[in-house]
């Protein structure tokens, strides 16, 4: 799917139809420090230390897509919900 790098999109805080800038969500870097990451690499450690199956075949072929629009006149993020789709790409 085609998306356009700038829509036309109403802002919830300067409560007007501003033109937006769009960019693709993507999740942050983990960090191994985190007390998550710590617990589970613990967990995963002597015998019978895998606490849940390693995926052999993934269900879904598609990957959710995250669009984050950007207010020019107040720099306010919003997003909008991810749609399942098989490639998303950002066009002028
Ligand atoms: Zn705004």
């Amino acid at each position: 799917m085609n998306v356009p790098k700038e829509m036309n999109r109403y802002c919830p805080k300067c409560k007007t139809h501003t033109a937006q800038k769009v960019a693709l969500y993507k999740a942050g870097k983990r960090r191994g420090s985190a007390i998550g990451e710590r617990r589970h690499e613990e967990d995963k450690k002597g015998y019978g230390g895998q606490k849940f199956p390693k995926l052999a075949k993934p269900a879904k072929t598609t990957k959710k897509q995250t669009l984050i629009f950007t207010c020019p006149t107040c720099k306010k993020k919003t997003m909008k919900h991810g749609i399942r789709l098989r490639k998303l790409e950002l066009t002028a």
